[in-house]
């Protein structure tokens, strides 16, 4: 259930009706918005009983919340998550500006890996990607570089100051690959790792979380709950196809996941339009839909000379095809009420929150709803 606490709460009160909700054996998750405080309580809460709460000091209202995922649902939260990064945390995903990552599938060595970065963070990425530990089908393929691939994504991260991105697949590496990244990516493959799920959920690093080949949505935001009920709320959900029976693409872009996550998680929600369509020239039509159905953001496979990439070279654009790709999803961007990687933009769209705002929010009658519909355009 959640709580819902009258405006003019005051902190005394907030620190005695967590007390109260703690003592009856229920963890607590707070959500403090500008003008509202939200307390989520998760646990039993027949031991609580409604009609006891409202009484309480503070309480407004009290609302179930029938969902299996708790923090990742948009009840749990006032507003929309935007997860900060990079030294000066001015990258800023789930905000009004789109992030796109970008990178090599694998980091190869250390030119291929600096030639990439200079050249996506010219067309306008902001994140740099490539994987040091890969998940391959077969055992006889690249596996990575494992910790030297990994010093070498910090060495350009060092060089360009773009944050990097990359895959944890062990749970006895999360603190070293959290030494030397932005962001833990959590592949497709390893989903429902609960394991890794929550070893990531232990340290303070953002978490893209894929969803698995075969996940439905309600799953992933499952597995986004192992994370969170660790105490890391910085998960970003990426949809980056899944398994269907079509066999002319890599996987089947769920477009219509974008949406419905967004209705159902505050959290931020990127797309993979490479390891969706798995072929060059299917990535900048999937990510200008991606962009289209309302995504926070991108990650694309690029690399300078595909045709001798060790992994998944067929999927990747050279960088003059990035460039025209970000080229084109500016404009699908802009159409949408949307600027890519702008700061200010960014900025406005995080204190903004959501425009579709939760149904409590539009309750609740905060400013997230009007603000942000007439900011981002109506969906
Ligand atoms: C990757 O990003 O390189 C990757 C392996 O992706 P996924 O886990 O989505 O297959
Ligand atoms: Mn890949």
């Amino acid at each position: 259930m959640i709580i819902v606490t009258t405006p003019d709460i005051t902190p005394d009160a907030l620190d005695r009706l967590i007390e109260h909700v703690e003592a009856a054996g229920l963890r607590t998750h707070v959500s403090r918005g500008a003008h509202r405080t939200i307390v989520g309580c998760i646990g039993d809460d027949a031991a609580l009983g409604e009609h006891g709460l409202t009484h309480l000091e503070g309480v407004e209202r009290v609302l179930p919340v029938l969902k299996p995922y708790k923090r990742a649902s948009r009840e749990f939260s006032v507003g929309d998550t935007a997860v900060r990064l990079g030294d000066a945390r001015d990258t800023v995903i789930g905000g009004r500006a789109l992030v796109v990552m970008a990178g090599p599938c694998s980091v190869e060595g250390r030119a291929m890996l600096h030639t990439t970065a200079q050249a996506v963070q010219a067309a306008g990425a902001r994140v740099l990607r490539g994987g040091a530990f890969k998940p391959r089908t077969s055992p006889y393929a690249f596996q990575g570089m494992g910790s030297d691939g990994l010093a070498l994504l910090a060495e350009v991260r060092a060089a360009t100051g773009m944050p990097v991105v990359t895959e944890v697949m062990d749970p006895r590496h999360v603190d070293m690959v959290a030494a030397h990244a932005d962001i833990l990516q959590i592949g497709a493959r390893n989903m429902q790792n609960f394991a890794l799920l929550s070893e990531v959920g232990r340290v303070q690093r953002p978490v893209l979380l894929k969803r698995g080949l075969s996940a439905t949505i309600t799953e992933l935001l499952m597995a986004a709950e192992y994370v969170m009920a660790q105490g890391n709320g910085d998960v970003i959900l990426c949809e980056r196809g899944i398994r269907t029976y079509e066999t002319a693409t890599r996987n089947t872009l769920d477009v219509a996941a974008i949406p419905v996550l967004k209705r159902e998680t505050h959290l931020p929600v990127i797309v993979d339009p490479s390891h969706a369509g798995g072929r060059a020239e299917l990535v900048t039509p999937l990510a200008m839909a991606a962009v289209a159905a309302g995504a926070d953001g991108l990650i694309v496979e690029v690399h300078p000379d595909p045709a001798h990439a060790l992994s998944d070279g067929e999927q990747s654009l050279e960088p003059g095809a990035f460039a025209a790709m970000m080229a084109a999803v500016a404009r699908v961007a802009e159409a949408v009420g949307r600027g890519v990687g702008s700061e200010l933009g960014s900025e406005l769209g995080s204190e903004l929150g959501s425009e579709l705002g939760s149904e409590l929010g539009s309750e609740l009658g905060s400013e997230h709803g009007a603000a942000t519909a007439a900011t981002r355009g109506a969906w």
